[in-house]
């Protein structure tokens, strides 16, 4: 039986794309060759990439409108050095809201200067920082859309005369924004878009004047945006996979949907969390992330039945990462409501025993 998958990456992909996935294996597109064995320069591979491209701008509201998608290799931890490499001239700005935008930091430091703008780090990232401020004369600044690891998001963007960046790896697709606002934005597939393998990166074509070292070509946007992300044979399986989750967004409502069920699976949880006098969430309360929801037991004695309770019920993937302890729900764009229902019901049975 398919199990109420809460992991946080690789995740949950919609059970269609599982299937039209397993079938481009076996023939792709009655071409009677398996998705696997043809040219990543064929007519048909080629379509492929060009349509994902296309898609993940149109569904971002970014076509025609001086941007560019690319499928690259690495994972967003390439992205992290990739951003400094091309574009941190003598200082950038970074917001540190967890693990990732630390890891962010550190890359960023073998090139330039980092000015760390604001930092939650003193309460273990539970928070994003909001009165900071924001030096002049930056190259970029830095920031994270959703902290994965601890369940928090940003719901404001500061408006800045530097260009924008953002990781956002574990919530792109999952809610409406002006992503006009951002000049680069890179998301690792495997949280809410595809499978590992890929990531992708939506980039301002006006951006690459500001590049002033000299960079190999693997890693740099430059190379990957004139090649039209085929410099090198691109993650060809994980494109496709990803192409087919983009069409099921799209073919589901947009963004705009996946935002409305994203916020209902959202509220389902976290008001349980709230009223449950055994739970409590790890997150202060106008930071919480619809997408990976972190909570506590309010008394750990209660975990192994808690853990048998949602073992018993299906549920695979609520562990919390180890550097917040308890539990994490993560809720991307494929998860069902009806699995958080059946969480929530796990989390009743827990106190109905007490
Ligand atoms: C998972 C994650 C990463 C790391 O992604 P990789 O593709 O494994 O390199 C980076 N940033 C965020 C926000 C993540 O959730």
């Amino acid at each position: 039986m398919k199990k109420h998958n809460f992991s946080a990456g690789p995740c949950i992909l919609p059970q269609e794309v599982f299937e039209e996935a397993s079938q481009g294996i076996l023939d792709f597109q009655n071409s009677g060759l398996s998705i696997l064995e043809i040219s990543h320069r064929s007519e048909a591979f080629v379509s492929v990439i060009e349509e994902a491209r296309s898609l993940a701008l149109q569904l971002l509201g970014l076509e025609n409108k001086g941007y560019s998608a690319l499928f690259l290799h690495g994972g967003a931890s390439t992205q992290f050095l990739m951003t400094a490499y091309n574009f941190l001239n003598k200082k950038a700005g970074y917001l540190n809201t967890g693990t990732w935008s630390s890891k962010a930091i550190k890359e960023a430091k073998l090139f330039g200067e980092v000015v760390e703008v604001g930092s939650s780090k003193d309460k273990n990232f539970n928070y994003i920082p909001k009165d900071y401020k924001i030096p002049s004369g930056l190259d970029y600044l830095h920031c994270t859309s959703n902290n994965t690891i601890y369940g928090t998001q940003i719901k404001d963007f500061p408006n800045i005369d530097a260009p924008l960046f953002c990781d956002m790896s574990s919530d792109i697709f999952s809610r409406e924004m002006d992503f006009s606002k951002f000049d680069l934005i890179y998301a690792g597939a495997q949280k809410n878009m595809g499978p590992a393998g890929t990531t992708l990166v939506v980039i301002k074509n006006d951006l690459i004047k500001k590049v002033e070292r000299e960079v190999p070509s693997m890693l740099n946007y430059k190379v990957h945006l004139e090649k039209d992300s085929m410099f090198n044979t691109p993650a060809v399986y994980a494109v496709y996979v990803s192409l087919l989750t983009l069409r099921w967004i799209k073919n589901n409502g947009g963004i705009k949907a996946m935002e409305q069920n994203n916020n209902a699976k959202a509220d389902l949880l976290y008001k349980e969390i709230d009223r449950n006098p055994l739970f409590k969430g790890f997150a202060a309360p106008e930071d919480r992330s619809p997408m990976n929801v972190t909570f506590n037991l309010t008394d750990e004695s209660r975990k192994e039945a808690f853990d048998e309770l949602w073992k018993n019920a299906g549920i695979n993937g609520l562990n919390g990462h180890r550097s917040v302890g308890g539990y994490r729900a993560s809720m991307y764009n494929a998860l069902r409501l009806e699995s958080v229902e059946v969480l929530v019901s796990c989390m009743q049975k827990l106190e109905e025993q007490n």
